[in-house]
């Protein structure tokens, strides 16, 4: 039987397309975008048609507000770290609670190596971001916000605009993680008071390895990764040439079906979601009802432990994943279900255009008989960790992960 991919917000399939665009650049159009040579001018070329690309979907003003990077981890380090630097008299960073850890982790270590304030805003039972908190926290200390565009976990969306036109009153730059945004909510950046946004191909179609960095025209940048003059010296190291075509076709890509994923895909969601309430008792949906992403579904699973769903699902051949995680040998749920208070045992389930009708029929013709079976039965326990946690996609035994991505 055909394998079920419902794992998108960790990663999703290359469209054949974006491969095709690639190949090119492995071959004959190999050279250096620095080199002023036919095979260097045929590369610069394709970055700049990328940055076009990239330039489209997100609606920015102009391609050179399109910085190439390695992905959403080092996009967000480089925004923060910038702003830190040019803004040296403000020594406060303004996040949520449940960032991804490319922003946590950075921020934790930057409080315990720098002379660095970090206030983490906390989220309602909804995922939703306690906005007096945030208001309170602002204040002329405040160098960077960074506030993710939409949650990688439950899918909720933050209100962005809004956001960042309270931090530019303060003064401070606002930066935004839309990894798992671009492609699925329409976007114009020109209209917004966003300074820096951060995008990652591999979350929509395009290979992993390669992301940008939006910095808005005017806002002072400082390179992070030293080196040449790539990027207008912005970021240094030769250009990822095939993976920043292959990221521009991913864009191009993400343009024509942004409307398929806020349609199609949401009524998808929607059924998937609609028929697990329906068929599985004690089961509640995580995150803002209304403002959240369209191929998102986190399902709470009472008296259950998140990740044995998973688990028994991709014996099944159905790939999800668990928002719980084994942290010093006892399960607990994520850092995202613990600031919203939430229970553990929950799935998230993550769409994409690939996904169609027989994925939703097959995981709720399969999923209630395991929800009952695991429920039956007692939990095994920490001490089944090894094999079984990889295929659950919890990492391999001995690694600790306490993350979704
Ligand atoms: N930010 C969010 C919200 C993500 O979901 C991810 C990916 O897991 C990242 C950042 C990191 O992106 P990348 O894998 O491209 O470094």
């Amino acid at each position: 039987m055909r394998p079920v991919y419902l794992d998108n917000n960790a990663t999703t399939r290359v469209d054949p397309e974006v491969v095709q665009t690639m190949l090119p650049f492995f071959r004959d159009r190999f050279g250096n975008p620095s080199s002023t040579h036919d095979f260097g001018a045929s590369a610069f070329a394709a970055v700049n048609k990328a940055r076009l690309q990239l330039q489209a979907l997100i609606g920015a003003e102009l391609d050179h507000e399109i910085i190439f990077t390695s992905g959403g981890t080092e996009s967000d380090n480089a925004a923060i770290l910038s702003a830190l630097e040019v803004l040296p008299s403000r020594t406060e960073i303004l996040i949520s609670a449940v960032e991804h850890p490319a922003v946590l982790t950075l921020c934790t270590h930057l409080e315990k190596t720098r002379a660095v304030t970090v206030h983490r805003i906390p989220v309602d039972r909804q995922g939703r971001l306690d906005l007096d908190a945030y208001r309170a926290a602002l204040s002329p200390r405040v160098a960077i916000v960074s506030i993710m565009w939409a949650n990688n976990e439950t899918g909720t969306i933050f209100p962005v605009g809004e956001l960042a036109e309270l931090a530019k009153e303060a003064g401070a730059l606002f930066h935004t993680d839309a990894v798992q945004a671009v492609g699925k909510v329409p976007m114009d950046l020109k209209s917004t008071a966003i300074d820096m946004l951060s995008l990652s191909g591999h979350k929509l179609h395009g290979p992993k390895g390669i992301g940008a960095l939006f910095v808005k025209r005017g806002v002072p940048f400082r390179s992070m990764i030293k080196g040449g003059h790539q990027e207008h010296d912005r970021r240094g190291g030769t250009e990822n040439t095939p993976g920043i075509a292959g990221l521009g076709m991913a864009a191009q890509l993400a343009l024509k079906f942004v409307d398929d994923a806020t349609t199609r895909v949401k009524s998808l969601r929607d059924r998937l979601e609609d028929g697990i309430l329906q068929r599985v008792p004690n089961t509640f949906v995580n995150g803002d009802p209304l403002e959240r992403l369209p191929n998102t579904a986190n399902i709470g699973f009472a008296h259950v432990e998140g990740d044995r769903i998973p688990l028994l699902l991709s014996r099944a051949g159905i790939a999800c994943s668990s928002g719980s995680a084994c942290t010093s040998g006892s399960l607990e749920s994520s850092h995202v279900l613990r600031a919203m208070k939430t229970p553990h045992g929950s799935v998230r389930f993550s769409l994409a255009r690939d996904n169609g009708e027989a994925d939703i029929d097959r995981v709720l013709e399969v999923l209630p008989p395991i929800v009952e079976k695991v429920r039956g039965s007692p939990s095994p326990g920490p001490a089944r960790r090894g094999n079984e946690d990889h295929q659950s996609g919890l990492g391999q035994s001995g690694s600790r992960i306490d993350f979704l991505s």
